[in-house]
């Protein structure tokens, strides 16, 4: 699970890492209103997205009047950001940056531990550090009996500073953060930039976090910060529901009883040149309730231009399938074809019984698939 910067930054404030203030704005003249409350004459405003590479993208933009702050605001509001568009931007003080920094805690899958990482070239994306220069990347693996006592701490505080005023402060912000990435479960608590000011004082101008989404279940406050996306209030839905279900991007939405079977017909889709909406397994049963909870899944797509069910009737009758499938629609307001495949234990009766009604009926998977295409194009 991610959070916004803002929410990381309530997090870091919370414990001691030192931030700056901000206010938080959804509107252009909201944004306005907080240049006079900030009461720095530079103030930084930012669009608040789940994405890296804000500043990149012209979503990061300081001002040093009123109008420059709104101006900013209204341009940062109206872009969409890889996809994200910009609901909210963030006013804050703005800091005199002397030098930038990056500094992370992650989980690394190959020394099974937290890994600190730090590196002296902040504030570009540590992606590209990572590839063009990745000696200029210092990873310490940490100990999770040992965790990071003070003489540690010191210790990689000194591979980045040398002026002791700043390697004090770095001590602290590197045991705040490594206990807060402790306490919350997280799998990544991020600063980049973590920035020298013309004061001498160490400030995280940008806070990342992304928490365990297994853990989250005893990390209560954590989840009160979740935001889905459309695309993750869908899936929490299905979730709810029992299924197992991957949005993806095409026009035939699939619902099929089994995950190789569902498999298998994304693959028959894109072979005969359609592109699959998702994956649905709604596995076993042939209960008209799961069918209605499936259509309505479906049908939340607007993308959406058939709709493909392709059923294998072991234990499940194919003949009670059909009276299910017959039961939902009758419950179900939509004219989107629908095309069905049924096969396996009594599939003939179940073909029957489905004749003459709004399905169109298909006896193979290939048979199936080439009307679903059609019927998307
Ligand atoms: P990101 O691009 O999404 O990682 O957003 P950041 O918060 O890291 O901001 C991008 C860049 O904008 C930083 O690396 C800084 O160089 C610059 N920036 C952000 N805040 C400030 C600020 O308060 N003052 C100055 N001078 N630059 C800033
Ligand atoms: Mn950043």
């Amino acid at each position: 699970m991610k959070i916004h910067e803002y929410q990381a930054k309530d997090l870091f404030s919370s414990c001691g890492i030192p931030v700056k203030k901000y206010v938080l704005c959804y509107q252009a003249d909201e944004a306005a209103r907080a240049y006079d409350e900030i009461t720095t004459e530079c103030v930084v405003v930012k669009a608040q997205v789940l994405t890296g590479g804000r500043g990149k993208a012209g979503g990061v933009k300081l001002a040093k009047t009123k109008d420059e702050a709104l101006h900013h605001a209204k341009n940062i509001l109206s872009l969409t950001i890889k996809d994200f568009p910009v609901t909210k931007v963030m006013v804050s003080e703005c800091v005199d940056i002397k030098s930038e920094y990056y500094v992370s805690f992650i989980i690394d899958r190959n020394s099974k531990a937290v890994v600190l990482m730090m590196s002296a070239e902040g504030g570009m994306e540590i992606e590209e550090v990572a590839a063009e220069t990745p000696e200029k990347i210092h990873k310490f693996v940490i100990d999770p009996i040992i965790g990071l006592p003070d003489y540690l701490a010191r210790k990689y505080a000194f591979v980045l500073f040398d002026n002791i005023a700043h390697v004090n402060q770095m001590v602290s912000i590197l045991q705040k953060l490594y206990k807060l990435f402790i306490d919350t479960d997280a799998s990544l608590a991020e600063i980049n930039p973590l920035v020298v000011t013309g004061e001498e004082e160490l400030v995280a101008v940008d806070a990342k976090m992304t928490f365990d989404d297994n853990a989250l279940y005893r990390q209560p406050e954590v989840l009160s910060l979740f935001e889905p996306t459309e695309d993750e209030k869908i899936e929490t839905y299905a979730k709810e529901k029992g299924f197992s279900f991957v949005h993806l991007d095409g026009e035939i939405g699939c619902m099929v009883n089994g995950a190789g079977l569902a498999m298998a017909t994304m693959d028959m889709i894109k072979l005969y040149g359609g592109t699959p909406a998702n994956f649905l397994d709604i596995g076993g049963s042939s209960n008209p309730n799961k069918v209605i909870d499936a259509m309505k899944l479906l049908l939340k797509d607007k993308k959406v231009k058939v709709v493909l069910i392709n059923i294998f009737g072991g234990i499940t009758r194919c003949d009670d399938v059909a009276s299910g499938l017959l039961t939902a629609f009758q419950q179900l307001d939509t004219d989107i074809p629908v095309i069905v495949r049924l096969t396996g234990t009594n599939e003939k009766e179940g073909r029957e019984m489905l004749k003459g009604t709004r399905f169109r009926v298909a006896e193979t998977m290939g048979e199936a698939t080439r009307m679903a295409v059609e019927a998307s194009k």
